[in-house]
């Protein structure tokens, strides 16, 4: 084994427990948490016998086997994630299709476009440089599913996301599949990996605010946070933007901020099932809504007794969140109306709605714009503001640590 390395943490969202769980098998893990719970976005907030929550909807993009699953099985947490099956299924005129039975809608003139663009896609032999929106143009139904699909997955418009995320995206799809849902929700994970760090005899500080973080040029010299905590390796979980504001270290190029993305997330319980299986469906005619899932249906404890729990997406379009919020809810309440026709309002219950945007966004990086994770030998980040190329939400979260980890086994810290 090598030598020990004292190792501090700033945030316990996932990436700074991941990194955590994994690197605290043969070194000294702080980790510090200014919020009085652990899990950033990805916890449960227990309401009325729900299981809502901080952020995410219960949802892993590429299910056990995706980057998040190898960190789940790295970490030897015990964690399950049960994969979905369907992959999506996608909403037009009323009627839920899957991706192959969408050949069927389309004309034979658009489907030798789609076959060709899948190709190209494929192999990818496009302009690089151009939106994944503007690829779409001229086959309305892929224009309308391109969109719920960036709106869902990375809660950006399809002309806000570049073709070469969907690229590196749909080669992650072939290789890993379709998405899945932890037993027990986010929460599932969360507890499993702090079970881990403190198993190891790892520490985790909540309600512990990081104002300041020093890494020194002189390499004989320690890390520190907030001055009187010494390290030889800090990990910072903390936004790339917040991250470089309270260190003495400055690593974000002006010319590429990183851009965060905005959405909105409604819960909302139902007696009736409004799908009947364990994935997403992309609400590709909805005026704002994207889509949603039941994720009640692979963890009953997730909703109250007797009735299911439904999360709807849309990614915030326009500046006034009212305004896109009735949007949303009038589309809800679209799909309601004609799922159960007579029951509308008595079909279903909004239980929250929940907005994210500035300082809690639903990626500090939208796709494209991420920073890079390692920033010198003995600093580093984590988290939806350093995906790798191409990982959508908790996967891109997965690969900075991936890609952390690899560095320091380099330097043969491992
Ligand atoms: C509405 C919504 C829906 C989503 N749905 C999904 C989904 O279904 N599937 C999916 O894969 N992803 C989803 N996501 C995205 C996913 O939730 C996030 O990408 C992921 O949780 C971010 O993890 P992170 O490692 O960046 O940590 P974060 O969750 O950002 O946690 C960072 C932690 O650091 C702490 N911190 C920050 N600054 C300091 C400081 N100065 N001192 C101490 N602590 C500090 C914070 O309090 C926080 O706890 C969704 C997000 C939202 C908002």
């Amino acid at each position: 084994m090598g030598v020990i390395m004292k190792i501090g943490i700033i945030g316990a969202g996932l990436g700074g427990l991941f990194s955590a769980a994994i690197l605290s098998k043969n070194h000294q893990i702080t980790i510090y948490e200014k919020l009085p719970y652990i899990g950033g976005r990805f916890t449960n907030l227990n309401y009325k016998g729900y299981q809502l929550t901080t952020g995410a909807l219960h949802m892993v993009p590429h299910g056990a086997n995706g980057f998040f699953g190898q960190l789940v099985e790295q970490s030897n947490c015990g964690a399950k994630i049960i994969n979905s099956n369907p992959d999506g299924l996608f909403r037009i005129n009323n009627t839920n299709y899957g991706f192959e039975e969408l050949k069927k809608l389309v004309s034979f003139k658009d489907k030798l476009k789609a076959l060709k663009m899948l190709t190209d896609l494929k192999l990818g032999t496009i302009d690089k440089n151009m939106s994944f929106g503007t690829f779409l143009e001229g086959i309305p139904i892929a224009e309308k599913v391109g969109n719920s699909f960036t709106g869902w997955a990375l809660s950006l418009s399809s002309y806000d996301t570049p073709i070469d995320e969907v690229i590196a995206i749909s080669k992650h799809y072939h290789k890993f599949g379709g998405p899945g849902i932890p037993m027990g929700g986010c929460k599932g994970i969360i507890d499993a990996l702090e079970t881990v760090i403190l198993k190891n005899g790892g520490k985790i500080y909540t309600n512990y605010n990081v104002d300041k973080i020093y890494v020194p040029e002189n390499p004989g010299e320690k890390c520190s946070i907030n001055d009187d905590n010494e390290f030889d390796i800090l990990i910072s979980n903390a936004s790339p933007l917040i991250t470089q504001k309270i260190s003495n270290l400055k690593f974000i190029d002006n010319e590429n901020m990183p851009i965060p993305s905005k959405g909105i997330k409604i819960s909302i319980g139902s007696k009736n099932k409004l799908i009947n299986h364990n994935s997403v469906v992309f609400t590709t005619e909805s005026e704002r809504l994207n889509g949603f899932n039941q994720p009640s249906n692979v963890d009953k404890s997730l909703a109250k007794e007797g009735h299911n729990l439904i999360m709807a997406h849309a990614t915030q379009i326009k500046n006034n969140v009212n305004d896109e919020i009735d949007l949303v809810l009038e589309d809800i309440d679209d799909i309601f109306a004609n799922e159960f026709v007579g029951h509308k309002k008595e079909g279903y219950k909004i239980l929250a709605i929940q907005t994210y945007r500035d300082e809690c966004p639903v990626n500090h990086a939208s796709n494209g714009t991420d920073v890079k994770p390692v920033i010198n030998d003995r600093f580093y980040l984590v988290g939806d503001g350093v995906k790798g190329k191409g990982g959508i939400e908790v996967e891109g979260v997965a690969l900075s640590v991936l890609e952390v980890l690899a560095h320091l086994n380099k330097l043969g810290i491992n």
